[in-house]
């Protein structure tokens, strides 16, 4: 996790910055297979979560896309995109920092990675680290918040540590 945290706060240098969310991917054995970050805006992609890079690279380098016996560390719970490429991808382990309360759907919203109907469910453990995940993000959107000026948003979405969305 301190390595994906490592990608996220990458995400913090370009212009605009990205939404601070890393990822990286292990095999079995313990060794990395990708290691990846938020890019929308960097890459002007809305496809381009941590997540989805990291496993377009993994599937790049393994020439398939099946990714079983694989261990996913992601700084954010995943979105329903993510969450469902986790399960298409049939990545094994799940394992992520802090919640999103708005988008989460792991634990939170939805339960896909864990959903009987589906064909494929992950180990998931959840909250590993979830203290500077989350303050990396929180940080994140305090600074923006400052730099556009107050009041464009509602004050609710304001109290959410995740915007990644939005
Ligand atoms: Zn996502």
């Amino acid at each position: 996790m301190l390595l994906a945290l490592e990608e996220a706060r990458l995400a913090l240098d370009h212009e605009p910055p990205d939404v601070p969310v890393g990822a990286v991917l292990f095999d079995r054995e313990g060794r990395l297979l990708a290691r990846g970050r938020n890019r929308r805006e960097e890459r002007g992609d809305p496809t381009a979560h941590a997540e989805i890079e990291v496993l377009r690279d993994a599937a790049r380098e393994r020439g398939h896309w099946r990714l079983d016996g694989t261990i996913l560390y992601v700084t954010l719970e995943p979105c329903a995109m993510c969450a469902g490429a986790l399960v298409n991808a049939r990545v094994d382990t799940l394992v992520f920092g802090a919640w999103d309360k708005r988008f989460g759907a792991v634990e939170t919203i939805y339960e896909l990675c864990t959903d009987p109907r589906l064909n494929h469910r992950l180990d998931v453990r959840a909250g590993v680290l979830e203290e500077p995940c989350r303050v990396l993000l929180q940080d994140f959107f305090r600074a923006r918040r400052g730099k556009n000026g107050r009041g464009k948003k509602k004050k609710q979405q304001q109290q959410q540590p995740s915007e990644e969305q939005t």
